[in-house]
């Protein structure tokens, strides 16, 4: 094995740059510290350790919660001739004696431990006898009790420090908040630890929260739309909620499958073995789904419910896209989620303090539901990260929602809750406001009341909106213990006195665009690389299930994209791209080369080097953005303009796809084009400076790369 962390990476991950930390936490680990990684999901954690366990002597012993995420790891690393196995109580005892006796004898480079199992004094006494490179604890939130993810057993961890102080320690984790980061470092004993926080980004997901009006059609449009065929996961608050919707989907000819606590392990098992193996299968589930899976390419999370906190948002649409590739996270929520969560918080047993502790997260998270800026900056700055521009990928910041002045819809409404005496619900209310006159109202005397009628200006679904988001704020309360009546807080009153006026939200039905659809029309769109990508695909699953593997762990998919556009003729093209590393070229190299040379290369042209130009525009073609393509490349922004601009000009892609610019703004710069003297108009500084700064060098070179290509094919015409 070479010392040479880029080596390493290179030869065994396939990966020619290191992203974000990565280096920086190898490095301090491979020279013996303790580290503790709070880095997002899917920013590559699992090589922070792996590589400094191929590299020093010994094995590395790797403390993993679950079952199923010690198995994907273990055949994934297998897969890269990397020695791997695991210990858990799934292995029969002659396997687990074999395990042992490698560890033993020095022949695993990683070993993959249950917490309980370490802790057992057989595994100690294994870790005394055996050389051991580092400890990683792996998922270390489950420390905390306050997280629901708390294994008692990870209070126990601390030992290893005890037992063995000289063995470098290394705790891993994706979740944000500091509470629990001090946990960790106090359960674990990880004071003298150097701490390596990469902030909580996850750049390729698209947060979409839309009013919900009918659900399941919205759910089923949304997948029909934007993921035919794709893997996801969608969240319901209960179990039957589970059954129902999955029940739902199949019947719309979706692959669905229910999970929950209530199911058979047996069940439970198949179902999410089914989710990893199979591709395009959609999981409906509770929360009880989720942690522990490592699927790389779940291409989106749908909540038809709404989590109760931010924290369990984040977690859970962080299942989504931890493959780097674009993903969506898609909520629809309305006026009976914001009753019954509030009604939940209040009717639970808990003490005050917790009560207070919930009010807040759900006040956090209906918030974030009905705020009309940043989505991502907005959750970011929750978890204290603070970004200073929009992101430019959510709901919002395609489609800036539109508000109106609702004081006075609001005042309205606060009065006729107060008149009908604060024990009715919003539709009853509704019918007040409107002057509907109907046998109950009759009864109630409400016709006779001074609000009877004075809301006649709005439909019912204006009004419902307006419920929805005066109990959001904190306005109107929802009393549990009188069947979800509404009732004024002491918040109203400014409201009502006229001191404060509101902004609300205009809902808007009209779906955001999607992060998927242009990966999809782009994929298809030359049929010889659709037909291509179909074959490396059916080559994928047929090696997958020969080994009963997953099909990602054979290849991701960014990996198959790349063959697609660089079209590699031989070995050495092909171990160029991205992903892969030296044995799974001699394993798999020569029968993927062969499909590709089967298709032939583009435009009966000879087959192409691949470039690293190309790897971009594959990663383009998958739908990410310039910034997203940097990231996950470990390049600067501007090369990878460059190679944008290189596809601009060859006519791979269209300007328009690359920079989003106004007919006017095009018009502009052209404008000021024409004002330079002639040997300038293609010099990007003098157009740069001319405009003042206000396009960027990148979006200039894009501008220019599309003038060069019209005016090649105009001088050839
Ligand atoms: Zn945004």
């Amino acid at each position: 094995m070479p010392k040479d962390p880029v080596q390493v990476l290179r030869s065994v991950f396939g990966y020619e740059r290191f992203r974000g930390q990565q280096r920086a936490v190898i490095d301090h680990l491979t020279a013996g510290g303790d580290a503790l990684v709070l880095m997002p999901t899917g920013g590559g954690k699992s090589l922070c350790y792996q590589i400094p366990a191929l590299i020093r002597p010994g094995t590395g012993v790797v403390v993993s919660p679950l079952i199923a995420l010690m198995q994907d790891q273990v055949e994934t690393l297998l897969q890269l001739g990397v020695r791997a196995a695991f210990l858990n109580s799934t292995l029969p005892y002659d396997t687990q004696r074999q395990v042992e006796q490698s560890f033993l004898d020095g022949q695993l480079d990683l070993l993959y431990v249950a917490p309980e199992r370490l802790l057992t004094d057989r595994v100690q006494a294994l870790i005394g006898r055996a050389e051991v490179s580092l400890f990683a604890i792996d998922e270390a939130h489950c420390v905390s009790q306050w997280g629901h993810d708390f294994r008692a057993d990870y209070w126990q961890l601390s030992l290893l420090h005890e037992r063995f102080p000289g063995i470098p320690r290394i705790g891993l984790t994706a979740t944000a908040d500091e509470r629990t980061r001090n946990e960790i470092v106090e359960r674990l004993g990880l004071q003298d630890a150097k701490v390596f926080c990469s902030g909580f980004d996850r750049p390729n997901i698209r947060y979409r929260i839309s009013p919900k009006q009918d659900a399941r059609r919205q759910l089923v449009h949304f997948l029909r739309s934007e993921h035919p065929g794709d893997a996801g996961i969608v969240y319901c608050l209960s179990r039957k909620k589970v059954e129902s919707t999955a029940e739902w989907l199949r019947a719309e000819g979706f692959s669905a499958l229910p999970y929950h606590a209530g199911l058979s392990t047996d069940e439970r098992q198949k179902n999410q073995r089914r989710f990893l193996m199979e591709e395009g299968v959609i999981v409906v589930a509770t929360i009880a789904f989720g942690m522990g899976i490592d699927k790389p390419n779940v291409r989106f999370v749908a909540h038809l419910d709404l989590p109760k906190s931010l924290e369990a948002y984040y977690q859970e649409t962080g299942r989504a896209g931890r493959d780097g590739l674009p993903a969506n996270a898609w909520m629809v929520y309305g006026l009976q989620d914001v009753i019954t969560l509030r009604q939940m918080v209040e009717a639970s047993e808990a003490d005050e303090l917790h009560k207070r502790v919930e009010r807040y997260k759900l006040d956090s998270m209906l918030g974030f539901c009905e705020l009309t800026g940043c989505r991502r900056q907005a959750l970011l700055r929750y978890f204290g990260e603070i970004s200073d521009k929009p992101c430019g990928n959510c709901d919002n910041c395609l489609n800036p929602p539109d508000t109106w002045d609702g004081t006075d819809a609001a005042r309205k409404a606060l009065s006729c809750v107060y008149r009908t005496g604060q024990r009715f619900g919003a539709h009853h209310i509704i019918d007040v406001l409107r002057g509907k006159s109907n046998e109950r109202i009759q009864r109630l005397g409400h016709d006779r009341l001074s609000t009877f009628g004075i809301g006649q200006e709005l439909d019912e679904k204006q009004w419902l909106s307006v419920f929805r988001q005066i109990i959001a704020q904190g306005y109107l309360t929802v009393d549990w213990e009188a069947h979800g009546a509404l009732r004024l807080t002491e918040d109203c009153r400014p409201v009502l006195r006229g001191e404060v006026s509101l902004s609300l939200r205009k809902d808007s039905y009209k779906e955001a665009a999607s992060a998927g659809r242009r990966h999809i029309e782009a994929r298809f769109s030359n049929p010889d690389d659709d037909r291509l990508w179909q074959a490396l695909r059916a080559l994928r699953r047929n090696l997958a299930e020969q080994q009963d593997v997953p099909a990602y762990v054979i290849f991701q998919d960014a990996v198959l994209m790349e063959m697609v556009q660089a079209r590699p003729g031989n070995r050495t093209e092909l171990k160029r791209l991205a992903g892969i590393g030296e044995r799974k070229l001699q394993l798999y190299g020569d029968e993927f080369l062969a499909v590709i040379l089967e298709h032939g290369s583009r435009d009966g042209s000879a087959s192409t080097a691949s470039t690293t130009a190309d790897e971009s525009l594959a990663l383009f073609r998958l739908g990410m953005n310039a910034e997203q393509i940097a990231y996950q490349r470990g390049l600067t922004i501007t090369t990878v303009y460059g190679h944008l601009a290189r596809a601009i000009e060859t006519g791979a892609v269209e300007l328009g796809e690359v920079v989003g610019l106004s007919d006017s703004e095009i018009g502009e710069i052209e404008a000021v084009r024409q004002t330079l003297p002639e040997d300038q108009r293609y010099a990007l500084k003098p157009l740069y400076q001319a405009l003042n700064g206000k396009f960027s060098y990148e979006v200039l070179r894009c501008i220019r790369a599309h003038h060069e290509r019209h005016r090649n094919s105009s001088g050839q015409a």
